[in-house]
């Protein structure tokens, strides 16, 4: 649900986004910093841990790595929205937030990085270049920041093409969280059930890929014992497809924070 009085941030407005982010800084409950500047655009970061003591669940969420998807960047802020609104949301949880981690390609509406060949002469998909050699700035700036750092799940929103008529999630670890999870997100949302191209589904809405150097492979790499990315498919509205993204994200918080309170997935 959208907390009262918040607009969802529009499709690849970028301006709007940053705006988002400029009103956090006014928050104390925020942490805002910057993953570094890209082609003039500061690559921003938000930190919202509970203040209780206690041990935290780091999660971490990041989106816009391919810019066409913008359903990502907004099912993000709202997450962020969502936690400051109600304070049992962020409970035992310390939440790292990249919104918009490829803003040319945001502002650009295009899936790979403007202006910006990659090994095979075309516009660079930077979803696999996490950890490669010659990796343009998006990337590295994300690389320089993750590496060392570890988290007990990390999620990564995307979505697919209009000819996907459900969610799906791809991971590395993260089984045990997603079948659960994506069982209960199904009560509501659609979700993918049959392989499709390049993706294995194992269970409703949870699949493996073969794709190299991504986002959720370098993190993986980095001591994550769970990444995942996440998928909303193009068939659906813009806002159905925030608002379902959202649901999933809180699915799979929900199924750490429950496994966690039954002494099995705290690392
Ligand atoms: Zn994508």
């Amino acid at each position: 649900m959208l907390p009262r009085g918040v607009p969802l941030l529009k499709p690849n407005d970028h301006r709007g986004l940053m705006a988002r982010v400029d009103a956090l800084r006014a928050d104390p409950r925020v942490r805002v910093g910057e993953i570094g500047v890209v082609k003039g655009h500061p690559v921003p970061v938000l930190r919202l841990t509970d203040p209780t003591p206690g041990p935290k669940l780091k999660v971490l969420i990041t989106a816009g790595v391919h810019g066409n998807e913008p359903c990502g960047p907004a099912a993000a802020l709202l997450y962020v929205d969502q936690l400051l609104a109600d304070p049992k949301a962020l409970a035992g949880l310390d939440v790292t937030v990249v919104p918009a981690v490829n803003p040319t390609a945001y502002i650009a509406n295009t899936r790979r990085v403007p202006n910006t060949p990659g090994p095979d002469g075309e516009d660079v998909d930077l979803n696999r270049t996490f950890g490669a050699a010659d990796a343009p700035p998006e990337a590295a700036n994300m690389v320089r920041y993750l590496t060392g750092r570890r988290y007990d799940v990390a999620l990564d929103l995307h979505s697919g093409s209009a000819k996907k008529r459900g969610f799906w999630t791809l991971h590395r670890g993260a089984e045990d969280l997603l079948v659960p999870a994506m069982a209960r997100f199904a009560e509501r949302w659609p979700v993918l059930r049959k392989d499709t191209k390049s993706y294995t589904i194992s269970h409703p809405g949870v699949g493996t890929s073969t794709n190299r150097s991504t986002l959720k492979d370098f993190v993986y790499a980095q001591g994550t014992p769970r990444t995942v990315t996440l998928e909303a498919p193009g068939s659906l509205d813009y806002m159905q497809m925030v608002l379902g993204e959202n649901a999933m994200v809180h699915a799979i918080v929900g199924e750490l924070r429950a496994q966690a309170a039954r002494g099995a997935a705290v690392g």
